[in-house]
């Protein structure tokens, strides 16, 4: 091993052997470096050199991701100076390419041999074996690659490893600054049009708001090194002591394993090796903040590669713990960020509670890296009636914060930073949407019916108080599916039994003379409501204890939402139904607990409605075959295709990666909705399809062809789907897909296309 010293450089060896003494030595050189020279051209000059020399390393070098994506040299010492702005590594080229995919150190004792080598002439690069690379993190994106080399074969040892990532963010912090002078690509410019699906129809366009983007820390440095850990202490016991009042206020909690997953998550915040890495990161010089955003930026960097479910887990719970304890070092009272009215929410995942909270910011459209159109953010997004893309893979890392963005929920894409072209022509589409909805409008007193005197009966699926608006401006006859648990899934605390029956209410009132169907609690999977803290995780959360399994568990709980519903029902009907039933045992359970509270009611003269329809939804494919027995004890039957047919095709419905692979419109699918339509005939229940294929119109074609008259839909499909009735002849539709769903093709969509097509449908 050759170690060189520098002329000029006292003790230039490394100061291993206490602890982040190296990197304290770093920092403290790069940050006398940073406060003399800040407005250098040359400072990234200064700072290889300076890396080069403090840690006896013949190359450092730092490459920068440039505009079209490659990696640039942009700065070195060791390597040739003529190769700096011109050696450029793609994306996934070489040592350096494979650090910034991995977004991962890499430390090899011998380069050569590593199969990603990749030999660059003009770099001078032959003598040097050893390789020790750190990605540059910001924002979860890899602004460049920091390498030392040296000729010898070295070992680099943790603690350099360590001090190279820690001088690495605060490079990022360097360079983002000085994004102009530095590199006109850190701050992205290009348009990028993203392809996913639509998860709600309609065009939009506004700036991004990231939901969870990454602040950078206001100071980097610490002036008083012991001051800082002080202050890093007291945040650790203000988020200990949070952790703490949570479990407290979580009082008796609704479900009994979640008071075990507080405590874990408490565990974590008191992990003394989480707190061992924090306190080394202050100690090497940095401030509180940046210390653990340097902790943080780590734990995101192996999030974004983490494959195993269990460790994706416990790092996006400690990524949680380092937000919010950089929120109480900001002395943040943990309020979200504000989305400006307008703004186009753009996340990687959100879930469905999360996103409810977003229901006053008035968002002009939504975008969302994974979720499916089938997925319960995509039902929030739908039911916030804002125009929703999802399934946009790079998203997060393409889209910054303030960018232009426009989202195309027809065709299912987005752009982000469109030209100026793509802007106008865009707005030409939104003029002509616009009196394409003037015209729907129209339709709204007319019935829905076809040519030759059909009705179908349109409803609306609902689940926030405004929706019931909407019942008059698209002119449906009620509201078919009142998601109830989105009043849990919004409220921190488990509401009470008047704040449950007086939401009831207003909903009941809002609708006036038209029927509401309340649809009991229906939580769990991936419907978490704040109060029920994080739950056991399961392996199958859509398979697991879920909407009335978890219901009948707890039958306090339930029964506290039957007697408000049934108190808000005064004087009127009750029509309510149990989602997710399995058997019909289940429902006859559900349906006593009921009963009893009726009784309850009337024995303490309580108020009743005057009449009470109850029902089941049919979600599972074993409920679709116990039909005949619900004989005589459902009122009413609805058909939830969402969740019926991801069991159907054993097709988990939140899977970007699955939507679009199994289809409705397919022969299986449609001869089970036919069946079960005939057997609720058979059985004299009537029927409504609540799921979302009520409301697409090649769907809703076929699920009419096939018998059934009641659908209900998203508010903004009321007026689309009217039209299309309208225009139907029933006579000679019903045996054309009837001989479809008895031979041919397995897929009838294409066969519905023409259908449409003929129809004069444009989707
Ligand atoms: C369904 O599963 O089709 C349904 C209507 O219920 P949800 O989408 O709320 O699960
Ligand atoms: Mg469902």
């Amino acid at each position: 091993m050759t170690e060189r010293g520098r002329p000029g450089e006292k003790g230039g060896g490394p100061p291993r052997g206490h602890a982040g003494g190296g990197a304290k030595l770093l920092l403290s050189r790069l940050r006398a470096l940073m406060a003399n020279q800040a407005q250098d051209p040359k400072r990234l000059e200064r700072v290889v050199e300076l890396i080069a020399s403090t840690m006896v390393a013949d190359v450092c070098s730092i490459y920068l991701r440039a505009e079209d994506e490659s990696l640039l040299l942009m700065a070195t010492q060791g390597l040739r100076p003529e190769a700096v702005g011109r050696t450029r590594m793609k994306e996934n080229e070489g040592l350096v390419g494979l650090v910034s995919s991995t977004a991962r150190p890499l430390r090899l004792t011998d380069a050569f041999s590593h199969p990603r080598f990749s030999y660059r002439p003009e770099t001078g690069e032959d003598p040097f074996h050893s390789f020790l690379g750190v990605p540059i993190l910001r924002g979860g994106r890899v602004l460049g690659v920091l390498v030392v080399q040296n000729r010898t074969e070295r070992v680099y040892d943790d603690e350099e490893a360590e001090a190279l990532q820690t001088v690495a963010m605060v490079l990022a912090e360097l360079v983002a600054a000085a994004a102009d002078t530095i590199s006109a690509g850190l701050r992205q410019t290009r348009p990028v049009e993203l392809r996913g699906r639509t998860l709600n129809e309609g065009l939009a366009s506004g700036r991004v708001h990231l939901y969870d983007p990454v602040v950078p820390p206001a100071r980097l440095f610490a002036a008083d090194a012991e001051l800082e850990e002080r202050r890093l202490n007291d945040a650790l016991e203000s988020l200990r002591n949070s952790i703490d009042a949570m479990l407290t206020r979580a009082g008796p909690v609704l479900f009994g394993e979640s008071r075990d997953v507080l405590e874990t998550y408490r565990l974590f915040a008191h992990d003394p090796s989480w707190e061992n890495r924090l306190v080394e990161a202050v100690r090497t010089g940095l401030s509180a903040e940046a210390a653990v955003d340097r902790v943080r930026r780590e734990h995101r960097a192996r999030l974004e590669s983490a494959r195993d479910s269990l460790l994706r887990e416990r790092l996006h719970d400690l990524e949680d713990l380092e937000n919010r304890l950089l929120r109480q070092l900001a002395g943040d009272d943990g309020e979200g960020r504000i989305a400006p009215p307008g703004s186009i929410l753009v996340a990687s995942r959100i879930g469905p509670a999360e996103l409810l909270e977003y229901r006053d910011a008035q968002l002009a459209g939504i975008a969302l890296e994974e979720a499916g159109a089938g997925s319960h953010a995509a039902i929030v997004a739908r039911a916030m009636g804002v125009p929703a893309v999802g399934a946009l893979t790079g998203l997060v890392t393409r889209a910054e914060d303030g960018d232009l963005m426009i989202i195309d929920g027809e065709g299912g894409l987005v752009h982000v930073r469109p030209e100026a072209e793509m802007v106008s022509s865009f707005q030409a589409r939104v003029s002509i949407s616009e009196q394409a909805q003037v015209e729907l409008s129209r339709l709204r007193d007319k019935p829905a019916l076809t040519t030759d005197g059909v009705e179908v009966d349109l409803y609306i699926n609902a689940g926030l108080s405004f929706d019931l608006d909407h019942l008059d401006t698209v002119g449906a006859k009620g509201v078919g599916l009142f998601r109830t648990e989105f009043q849990f899934m919004a409220s921190e605390t488990m509401p009470g039994l008047d704040e449950q029956a007086n939401f009831y209410r207003s909903v009941i009132d809002r609708a006036g003379d038209r029927p509401v169907t309340f649809r009991t609690i229906d939580l769990g999977g991936d419907k978490i409501a704040p109060f029920m803290g994080r739950r056991e995780r399961e392996e199958n959360p859509a398979l697991g204890w879920r909407a009335l399994r978890m219901a009948l568990d707890h039958p306090f709980f339930f029964r506290r939402q039957l007697r408000a519903l049934i108190r808000a029902s005064r004087g009127k009907t009750l029509r309510l139904m149990f989602p997710m039933v399995t058997t019909v045992e289940e429902f006859e359970d559900a349906r006593r607990l009921l009963d009893s509270e009726m009784e309850w009611a009337i024995k303490f003269g309580r108020d009743l409605p005057n009449r009470l329809q109850v029902g089941a939804m049919v979600e599972t494919p074993s409920l679709a075959f116990s039909i005949d027995s619900l004989k005589g004890k459902a009122d009413f039957l609805s058909i939830g295709t969402n969740d019926l047919m991801q069991f159907f095709f054993a097709a988990d419905r939140d899977n970007a990666r699955l939507a679009g692979r199994y289809d409705l419109l397919s022969r299986p699918a449609l001869r089970l909705l036919q069946r079960v339509r005939q057997r609720a005939d058979e059985a004299e229940i009537p029927i409504t399809v609540c799921g979302e294929a009520g409301g697409r119109p090649l769907e809703a074609l076929a699920l009419i062809a096939i018998g059934y008259r009641k659908l209900s839909m998203q508010a903004s499909r009321v007026a689309p789907i009217k039209l299309l009735v309208r225009s139907l002849d029933l006579s000679a539709l019903a045996p054309r897909v009837q001989g479809m769903v008895d031979g041919g093709e397995q897929s009838i969509r294409n066969a519905m296309l023409s259908v449409a097509t003929e129809l004069g449908l444009k989707n």
